[in-house]
């Protein structure tokens, strides 16, 4: 069966990212997969790896992957997909999974597909990638012309489904060109970090529109999700206004999130704001007027003053901890 290379997204801890397991998924439509491991951590991220399909994990465990950004990574995969001539290459579609994708596109001249939101085997076999754009109206399929596949796939796009393999652990020698080597890192600061889950690995997304009316009105949708344990996710409308950080906006220009449950409160419902959203499991929508088009996409719908209806919800929520 063809070897299809999946690069893992994971902290140096060895925490795998939910992006992996999501490209494992789709790379087992294409092969066999197997995960390229660039730092640290892969021992502790293993077992994770091989409930979602890996056969197994090629790992290069140099400092040069933690002292200089992503060009030693894209030296890797270059560095494999010249020795194992595999049938794709899986990276997230994250702002460093893309700039790896373009580099390791040039270095092997093959073709590049970014921003899919699916990946699946057309009749002859090829890796076919789906985009899609303009706001989700139009799906597209496209596939690569030359070289050696490379696709990068969306977070929160795939739905991950475990199949079990051994993940057997292939160490790799790797070292880094000087040109790799070009820009170094001097300084790592973690970002502040609350209480509440990451907004694109969270189970339970709860968002908020202008609705929400004001920044102060907006504390609403964060005690709603504090309720619920969940992260919280906003409308451009409210980040554009500042009620609200823009690294929390959802839609086609902010986060594509997948929840198990997504509450939107007092959002209409852009086909911008859909597009970052529409793959939830479960959708609630929150709104006063009963035409809102987040209705036309919602499994539940509460027609209502969001500032009437969220208070008892929280309170019933509070109620069955
Ligand atoms: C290129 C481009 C990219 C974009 N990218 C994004 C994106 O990534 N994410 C995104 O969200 N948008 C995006 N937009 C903007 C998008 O088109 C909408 O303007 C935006 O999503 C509207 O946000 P909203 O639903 O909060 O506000 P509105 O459309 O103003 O809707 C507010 C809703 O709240 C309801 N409401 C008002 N008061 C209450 C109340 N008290 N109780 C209950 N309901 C109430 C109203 O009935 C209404 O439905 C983009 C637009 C463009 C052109």
């Amino acid at each position: 069966m063809a070897e299809v290379l999946v690069l893992a997204e994971h902290t140096h801890g060895g925490e795998v990212k939910k992006v992996t397991v999501e490209l494992l998924t789709a790379a087992r439509r294409l092969g066999e997969p197997s995960v390229v491991w660039a730092g640290p951590g892969a021992e502790a991220g293993r077992e994770r790896l091989a409930e979602f399909g890996a056969a197994r994990v090629y790992v290069a465990d140099s400092a040069d992957f933690s002292d200089y950004v992503v060009a030693p990574v894209a030296g890797l995969l270059a560095q494999l997909v010249g020795k194992k001539a595999p049938a794709a290459v899986l990276v997230a579609g994250t702002a460093e999974g893309k700039e790896i994708a373009g580099r390791l596109a040039v270095k092997t001249g093959s073709g590049v597909l970014t921003d899919a939101v699916d990946v699946t085997a057309a009749d002859d076999g090829a890796p076919l990638a789906e985009h899609a754009n303009f706001g989700g109206a139009i799906t597209a399929h496209a596939r690569a012309t030359a070289g050696t596949p490379i696709i990068a796939v969306r977070p929160n796009a795939i739905a991950a489904a475990p199949a079990a393999a051994d993940a057997e652990i292939v160490p790799v020698e790797f070292a880094a060109s000087d040109a790799a080597k070009a820009a170094r890192i001097t300084e790592r600061v973690i970002a502040e970090k609350g209480e509440r889950p990451d907004l694109t690995e969270a189970q339970i997304v709860v968002s908020g529109g202008r609705g929400t009316g004001s920044a102060d009105g907006f504390k609403i949708i964060e005690e709603f999700a504090d309720s619920l344990g969940a992260a919280v996710g906003a409308s451009r409308a409210v980040t554009d206004a500042g009620w609200y950080p823009h690294q929390f906006q959802v839609g086609q220009t902010g986060k594509t999130v997948s929840p198990q449950l997504y509450m939107a409160v007092g959002i209409s419902g852009a086909i911008q704001h859909r597009a970052g959203m529409q793959t939830s499991k479960t959708i609630i929508a929150i709104n006063k007027d009963p035409e809102a088009p987040i209705f036309e996409i919602a499994d539940y719908a509460i027609v209502g003053d969001l500032f009437e209806v969220v208070p008892p919800l929280i309170e019933e929520v509070g109620k069955r901890k």
